[in-house]
């Protein structure tokens, strides 16, 4: 028998009522809105993402808002960039000096 929760890995693992429950209801809650705001203004386009604000394991619905596929797909690629910038400063570190070259 597998499934259930062990074995899997540990990243945002939804609930068993996520998409017959939560989802529909924070979608219906912001009225199918996008909640996203760049530079102060509301995107307001169609949404059909629910998006975690705070911990991807925080399912409370005052924790996940409504999101448009675009702007959702921002956010993920923000998150990747941010990674990638993360290891490009990693990266440009000074190099160590040798131990060999006293
Ligand atoms: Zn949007």
């Amino acid at each position: 028998m597998s499934g259930g929760w062990s074995g899997s890995n540990r990243r945002a693992e939804l609930p068993p009522n996520w998409y017959t429950d939560i989802r529909p209801r924070v979608l219906a809650r912001d009225e199918y809105r996008c909640r996203n705001r760049t530079g102060g203004r509301v995107c307001g386009r169609w949404a059909n993402q629910v998006d975690h604000i705070g911990d991807k394991n925080d399912h409370r619905p005052e924790m996940l808002q409504a999101l448009c596929a675009q702007c959702h797909g921002h956010k993920s690629s923000a998150q990747g960039n941010a990674a990638r910038w993360a290891l490009a400063a990693r990266r440009d570190r000074p190099a160590e000096r040798h131990p060999g070259l006293l």
